[in-house]
């Protein structure tokens, strides 16, 4: 297994209470377990702020978690030094969703994508040069491009770009965090398919955090749904999209248009909005919003169970 997430948790300070009383924490990730093997694509989904993306950044260690483990090629790197996590940093790496801020708009492409190179102290000038012209054109990019700046490229060219700088290091995993929530729809296939090409050539790992389900199923082997900072549900894709089992992934699926009329569902409208992580509802934190609630679920918190192999439910209906 490359990736191994086990019981991880992540809680922030919440916004002080009143007349200095201690304040509540925010749980924006609260026991959260799962593993990615090699060469393959676990999507995260998920409403905004359910806490995916923390649990990217504390993978990256870009966040400390409170507890729980990481365990990256069998090595546990959770309370990893930072020296060491340099070294690591060199196979794990991030591609952000806004291509735009994620830029320097200051420096040539090239400079950008060689960077990682020498901040790691990774080959001579000439050979960084070399390397870096063979990236832009591993992501469908033209060498001559490089003395450009991020303004002269579209929102796609400029995730190429983002993606080559992910693959300078030649990384095993890649946290892809809405890789393509922020471009056009036209270029959204183009850069899915770039990251699926090069995941069979470079036998990369990927995880895939996004809010669109379509685009889940289209990318991964697994999937995990999120609702405020706990995995609901939990399967191969196959299985979670043939057969999603939580109401809450129940819900979401309803809104991804199907073209195969036998996997149509009715809508089902997802009343209110998330609740807070600060005053998480007791029971199931899904209960003021799940159609299917019963007195039970108001009080009991629904543990993850396996309900077939390889497919972790928490609901109590399951
Ligand atoms: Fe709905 Fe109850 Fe299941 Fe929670 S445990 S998802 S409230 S049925």
């Amino acid at each position: 297994m490359l990736l191994e997430v086990n019981d991880l948790r992540k809680y922030f300070p919440g916004p002080s209470g009143w007349l200095g009383k201690a304040a509540d924490h925010v749980h924006a990730i609260d026991g959260v377990s799962f593993a990615i093997q090699e060469g393959k694509t676990l999507g995260l989904v998920g409403e905004s702020g359910c806490g995916k993306s923390t649990v990217g950044r504390s993978i990256l260690r870009l966040i400390e978690p409170t507890s729980g483990t990481i365990r990256f090629e069998g090595t546990d790197i959770t309370g990893m030094a930072s020296r060491q996590l340099r070294a690591l940093r060199r196979r794990m790496q991030i591609v952000f969703q806004d291509p735009y801020s994620s830029l320097n708009p200051r420096r040539r492409v090239g400079d950008i994508v060689a960077e990682p190179l020498l901040v790691h102290g990774i080959a001579s000038r000439s050979e960084r040069r070399a390397k870096t012209q063979a990236l832009f054109e591993r992501v469908g990019l033209r060498p001559q491009q490089m003395e450009l700046y991020p303004h002269q490229f579209s929102g796609g060219q400029r995730q190429r770009i983002s993606i080559a700088r992910a693959l300078a290091l030649g990384p095993k995993l890649i946290v892809a965090d809405e890789p393509v929530s922020a471009l056009d729809v036209s270029v959204q296939a183009q850069v899915i398919n770039l990251l699926m090409d090069l995941q069979t050539q470079e036998k990369l790992s990927y995880l895939f955090i996004s809010h669109n389900l379509a685009v889940v199923e289209h990318v991964s082997h697994q999937v995990a749904v999120m609702y405020l900072g706990r995995i609901v549900e939990y399967a191969d894709t196959k299985q979670i999209f043939d057969r999603p089992l939580h109401p809450y992934t129940q819900a979401l699926m309803t809104a991804v248009p199907m073209p195969d009329p036998s996997r149509r569902r009715q809508k089902q409208h997802l009343g209110g909005d998330v609740p807070s992580p600060v005053n998480r509802p007791p029971g199931c934190h899904f209960h003021p919003r799940c159609p299917l609630a019963q007195d039970r679920c108001r009080s009991e918190d629904p543990m993850p169970r396996e309900v077939e192999p390889g497919h972790q439910v928490a609901c109590h209906l399951a």
